[in-house]
């Protein structure tokens, strides 16, 4: 029987839900979906002053919002659990005493001191800081009794001398070799008993079944440790996929400073999730047929790692935004209105019954759901702050804008039936009269009763908004336009 494709992202919780998560998330599950195998999501907590409970919560919470489940996972459990690394620090103790036996590792006793002062003569010299291996000479029963006896130490990867170690690289579909002289005695187990993360997430792995490794770019350093690490189990390693990078225009590495990084953020911000997911599935990726827009079902039926690229995609703001107003524009309104409330966009259900004949003109108008309350703001409350000069058009005086503002307030006050089609018919009749374009006309009011240049068509708004308010608006900027 062909094993069963397992994959899994590994996030450490020790900071916002990154958006570089996401993206290998999605290229993990989409495998996974496309293989019929299983996804999974481990937490690797070990490094105990950088982890929180909070990070680990918001990571969940925003893989979930992007829809991106996971099969086994802390909080849903599954038959390889626990999956979250604090929970199984027990089971490392057993595997580091397995490598000291087979020769994989060695214990080291060398003092923070000894090792911070090798690292700044390396630097001095220009050279990549490293173990040097002094403690390798430590006989290993005597270690054990120094080790037993109490004594500080750590357990470092014994790197074989001589030789390259080499992985073969399924994105780039090449092998991929470091030698063994240049890579580092890594730390497996630290002096206060918890694994390093090159030492339980190889651990996990080979516990949890994982046949595949897809991560980001940056990793591709670390593989020859966790290569040499199966080996010195003897246990089969997984295949390895490195992402590329994510980068900001300017081709530098995606970073907080340059670009926001946390899905937080880009939820906040009002993109949709098919849309963020859509356009994580464009970086580096196409689908065969180079079409843009498509779904993640879409990209399972599709999906190809042939067409993963390895140069680094940059992370172009200018085709989300696109992507997002593609699939704001297609929600149905019923949809619309459930996602405004429950991102927080409007206070109530009611509130939007109120604008209901103008939701769909503003829809067409957004790009973001953040948008929408910004531009929906005047149905509920009177603009203020409006610049006066605001109110009049290019090549209008002050005192002409005012008087015609006051007969747009007699035609409204009369205009019956109070419907859109006849605010707009009767001031269109008020234009010609006075002999100005009808946009001269439109735009005082527009500026009285929006308090913006910009806003949904106005005589729908003016319909939404009722007479009343209308009039009290109008009276407002007749004020702001006396003399
Ligand atoms: N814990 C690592 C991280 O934070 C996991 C890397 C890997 O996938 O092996 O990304």
């Amino acid at each position: 029987m062909a094993t069963e494709t397992r994959v899994r992202i590994a996030p450490s919780p020790t900071g916002e839900p990154h958006v570089g998560t996401a993206y290998v998330a999605l290229f993990n599950r989409a495998y996974a979906r496309a293989a019929g195998g299983k996804f999974i999501l481990r937490i690797e907590d070990t490094d105990r002053e950088r982890s929180t409970r909070e990070s680990e919560e918001a990571i969940l919470r925003s893989l979930r919002w992007l829809g991106l489940e996971w099969d086994e996972g802390p909080d849903v459990g599954g038959p390889y659990g626990p999956y979250r690394q604090s929970d199984r620090r027990g089971l490392y103790g057993q595997f580091v005493e397995e490598l000291l036996g087979r020769g994989g590792a060695f214990r080291c006793f060398c003092t923070p001191d000894r090792i911070e002062q090798l690292r700044e003569r390396q630097r001095a010299r220009k050279q990549q800081p490293r173990y040097d291996g002094l403690c390798r000479s430590v006989d290993p029963a005597e270690a054990r009794r120094r080790a037993e006896a109490g004594e500080p130490h750590v357990v470092r990867l014994e790197v074989p001398p001589g030789g390259p170690t080499t992985f073969r690289d399924e994105i780039r579909r090449e092998a991929i070799a470091f030698e063994n002289a240049q890579i580092d005695d890594q730390v497996l187990l630290k002096s206060d008993g918890w694994p390093t993360y090159h030492l339980a997430s190889v651990v996990d792995d080979h516990l949890m079944g994982i046949t595949d490794v897809i991560r980001a770019e940056e990793w591709i350093s670390s593989t020859p440790k966790h290569v040499l690490l199966y080996q010195a189990f003897g246990w089969t390693a997984p295949r390895f996929f490195h992402m590329p990078l994510l980068r900001n225009s300017d081709k530098s590495k995606i970073s907080k400073r340059k670009n926001p990084t946390s899905l937080e953020w880009y939820r906040q911000q009002g993109y949709l999730p098919e849309a963020l997911v859509n356009f994580l599935g464009l970086l580096g990726w196409s689908m065969s047929d180079g079409r843009e827009k498509f779904s993640f079902d879409e990209m399972v039926a599709d999906f190809n790692w042939e067409r993963v690229g390895t140069t680094g995609p940059i992370f172009d703001f200018h085709k989300l935004d696109w992507l997002n107003g593609l699939y704001l524009r297609a929600l149905s309104i019923p949809d619309l209105r459930r996602r405004l409330v429950s991102e927080r966009c409007i206070e109530s259900e009611e509130r939007l019954e109120a604008i209901a004949p103008v939701l769909p003109l503003i829809q067409e108008r957004i790009k973001k759901l953040s948008e929408f309350r910004p531009m929906a703001d005047f149905f509920f409350q009177d603009p203020r702050d409006y610049e006066p000069a605001l109110l009049v058009p290019k090549k209008r005086e002050a005192s002409d804008v005012r008087q015609a503002l006051a007969r747009s307030r007699e035609v409204i006050a009369r205009a019956d039936p109070w419907t859109w089609e006849k605010l707009e018919a009767d001031i269109r009749a008020l234009a010609d009269q006075l002999q100005w374009k009808p946009g001269d006309c439109f735009m005082p009011l527009r500026v009285a009763v929006t308090g913006s240049t910009q806003s949904p068509p106005l005589f729908q708004s003016l319909a939404v908004v009722g007479r009343e308010v209308t009039l009290r608006r109008i009276d407002a900027a007749l004020a702001k336009l006396a003399p």
